[in-house]
């Protein structure tokens, strides 16, 4: 499975291996060295995955993060931040960012991770929309409707929320919607996963009254629940 994608990054010996990595596995690789070139780039043609680096010489990565979410809503965005700055994952992930990579990046890693977003990106096999009160999903379509009005939601989001879907009402722990949602590359922190669901509680809020919604609740040392609406 080939993918159009865009690498942000300034350093030329990483941009240079990871160009080499993700074309030998015959991904289409756009290289841009700064900001401002990316946002032409992604403005300018379909991608199906971003490799954002934080620090670029001209703009602030996380500003050029909101940027790419807001041309395109379904694109994946991954960022790469140094090993252990904590602070640059939740603020990515607040930006829009659907996962990240450490550096040094290693091969094997990116490639994996590329292959398993792009699986999670593709259409599904047809089926009836998922009905939770007031609450579709077209699982075919990837489309979340409510009464009638389709929120926009970012992939992971939508994958998150689908997983939850599938079995309403069941305490889902940690592990089990890291593992699904993020494939098992995860050894430690699941803060991508509390950032997700702050994002799909938003998404899910703010509608009138009679609007019937499912809620995720949380469950304390355990993980999350996606709780029906009641009738
Ligand atoms: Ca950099």
């Amino acid at each position: 499975m080939s993918a159009r994608i865009l690498l942000v990054e300034d350093d030329r010996g990483l941009g240079e291996g990871l160009v080499e990595s993700l074309t030998q596995h015959g991904h289409e690789v756009v290289w841009a060295h700064t900001g401002q070139a990316a946002l032409e780039r992604a403005g300018a043609e379909e991608l199906d995955l971003v490799l954002l680096d934080l620090g670029l010489p001209d703009m602030d990565g996380v500003r050029v993060c909101r940027a790419l979410r807001a041309l395109s809503a379904d694109t994946v965005v991954v960022i790469l931040t140094a090993r252990g700055a904590e602070m640059d994952v939740v603020v990515g992930l607040d930006a829009g960012a659907d996962d990240y990579l450490t550096k040094p990046v290693r091969r094997e890693e990116l490639l994996a991770r590329v292959r398993a977003h792009l699986r999670r990106g593709r259409p599904g096999p047809p089926g009836e929309p998922v009905r939770l009160g007031d609450l579709e999903l077209d699982l075919r379509e990837r489309r979340v409707v409510v009464a009638g009005h389709e929120l926009v939601m970012r992939a992971k989001e939508f994958d998150l929320l689908e997983r939850l879907a599938r079995d309403p009402g069941a305490a889902l722990s940690r592990r089990t919607l890291m593992a699904d949602v993020w494939d098992d590359h995860w050894a430690g922190s699941t803060k991508t996963l509390d950032v997700h669901v702050a994002a799909l509680r938003r998404r899910l809020s703010g509608f009138p009254a009679g609007i019937r919604l499912p809620r995720i609740r949380t469950l304390r040392g355990h993980g999350y629940r996606l709780e029906p609406p009641t009738a």
